[in-house]
């Protein structure tokens, strides 16, 4: 394997908060370390923003409001995004490096991410102008209309996993619909999200239209939750913090869109096609080394196929390696040892349980590095905590089941719902399922359809409420005015 340089692609300065169209230093003046998971090594140093610059980006996002942005067309929304969209689409490369780098993602993955985020800006670009209310028939003498119009200001608190697809459908839906966003990316991983904001720059996007405030969740992001100057927030990432941002906002009383973690279910039933689910069953557990929210950490098959199925998972489980992000193996390291401490934790509460398979780390990882094997549990009981809590890891638990009454439950059964596969030849059974499955997604016969723009996304229960992504999200993203006019 030749050396990979391990340079960050930087054109901006990582140390800056971007507020109301310039780059400027914290108030603090203190930075943060980024580190590179693969080995440990410090990747770069970013702002450490605090309460007073969230103060500032709100305000500068209140200037938009009420200045260029507030009065663009939705048609100069629309052309304004989709000049950033090229604009990210020719950074693909950099981009992906830096997300590698930063979160520890094969490239292959990363460079994926990137034309995701060029992607979200181009279907939010083509969206914006088709955004409109409705009319209403109602008495003799009336003209009853309805008007979807921006909140205002959205605060978008995104977690480290996928920032740049995070982004692009929060921010990219947000600013589609004529809002002003603060974004506050994730302390352990933002460099993409100061990419995108300098390229929104370079796209034209007015002064304080997009606002980014790097820094911890305890001060940067509790500041900007509970700012009586936010009119909405979105938040991607765990339930505790989800339900501490719900309380702060509640204080304003202003809406919240949860998109939280889950524990999502495979089912694979005997008329099922083995064949073609297998790259599904595997690649949903261990993409992103399993940091993934939808990821699937559960397989349940009914017992007639729960050999060939655990036996065929097996094979694949054992061919999977963990190396270094810019190395492209099907895993790169988690994001930090604190995740590493987590995912063994989960692994020694399976102590009790047999392992169908596991995967490697290769011999040249370096020591500094958060490499985690992944790891297939056999026969896990539907209440065992490694089948019922989120891991956010390389481990999926195989669950055998008897029938489609006890694949339903099993299914159910945990606090959350965010996706559910179903693989099976039998149509009736494919409409059944999908109406009695808990989940905000169904995917029959396969297993995240690609995660394209077009397809709403959220969750039900501990997962989260809201929808992103899709046409759907422009809904979320405006509040709704009648008007009605008594003619004379
Ligand atoms: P996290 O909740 O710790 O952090 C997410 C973001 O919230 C970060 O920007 C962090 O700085 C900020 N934050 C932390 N505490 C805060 C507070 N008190 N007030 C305001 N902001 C605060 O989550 P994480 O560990 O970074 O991400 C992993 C979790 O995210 C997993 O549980 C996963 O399932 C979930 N996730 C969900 C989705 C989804 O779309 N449903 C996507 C990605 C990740």
């Amino acid at each position: 394997m030749p050396a990979l340089d391990s340079a960050p692609p930087l054109w901006f300065d990582p140390a800056r908060c971007l507020i109301g169209g310039d780059w400027v230093p914290p108030a603090s003046g203190e930075t943060l370390t980024l580190e590179n998971p693969s080995d440990g090594s410090e990747l770069a140093r970013i702002a450490k923003g605090g309460a007073a610059d969230i103060d500032a980006a709100v305000s500068a996002a209140r200037a938009a409001m009420a200045g260029d942005w507030g009065r663009a067309t939705a048609a100069d929304r629309g052309r304004l995004l989709a000049r950033l969209g090229r604009l990210v689409e020719e950074r693909i490369e950099d981009l992906a490096r830096l997300e590698s780098l930063d979160v520890g993602k094969p490239l292959t993955q990363a460079r994926a991410d990137a034309k995701a985020l060029a992607r979200y800006m181009e279907f939010y670009a083509g969206a914006a102008d088709k955004l409109h209310g409705t009319t209403i028939p109602y008495l003799e003498g009336y003209t009853v209309y309805t008007m979807r119009e921006p909140h205002g200001v959205t605060a978008h608190i995104v977690p480290w996993n996928y920032p740049m697809q995070i982004i692009g459908r929060s921010v990219g839906a947000a600013l589609a619909a004529g809002n002003a966003c603060v974004l506050k990316p994730a302390e352990e991983a933002c460099l993409t999200a100061l990419a995108f904001a300098d390229l929104a720059r370079e796209a034209g996007l007015p002064a304080g239209a997009l606002n980014v405030v790097p820094g911890t969740g305890a001060e940067a992001g509790a500041a900007l939750s509970r700012h009586p100057g936010v009119d909405h927030v979105s938040f991607t990432g765990s339930v505790a913090t989800g339900r501490a941002i719900q309380a702060a906002a509640a204080e304003n009383v202003v809406p919240v869109t949860l998109e939280l973690g889950g524990k999502s279910p495979q089912i694979v039933f005997a008329d099922a096609d083995v064949e073609a689910a297998l790259p599904f069953l595997v690649g949903a557990g261990v993409q992103n080394a399993g940091q993934t929210c939808s990821a699937s950490s559960r397989i349940l098959v009914e017992r007639s196929l729960y050999d060939r199925v655990a036996g065929r998972m097996a094979e694949r489980y054992r061919a999977l390696e963990a190396g270094p992000a810019l190395e492209d193996r099907a895993l790169g390291p988690v994001i930090s040892a604190r995740q590493k401490g987590i995912i063994e934790g989960f692994l020694a509460k399976g102590a009790d349980l047999s392992r169908a398979a596991e995967g490697r780390v290769v011999s040249n990882a370096p020591a500094g590095g958060h490499y985690v094997a992944p790891v297939l549990f056999d026969a896990v009981p539907p209440a065992h905590p490694l089948a019922q809590e989120e891991i956010f890891g390389p481990v999926q638990a195989l669950i055998p089941f008897d029938d489609e009454e006890e694949a339903v439950a099993i299914a159910n059964g945990t606090p959350y719902g965010l996706v559910a596969g179903v693989w099976s030849g039998d149509g009736a059974r494919q409409m059944r399922l999908a109406q009695r499955l808990r989940s905000g997604q169904v995917f029959l016969n396969n297993y995240g359809a690609g995660g394209g723009a077009e397809l709403p996304f959220g969750g039900t229960g501990l997962s989260g409420h809201g929808r992103e992504k899709g046409f759907e999200a422009l809904y979320g993203f405006t509040t709704l005015k009648t008007v009605a006019a008594r003619h004379g």
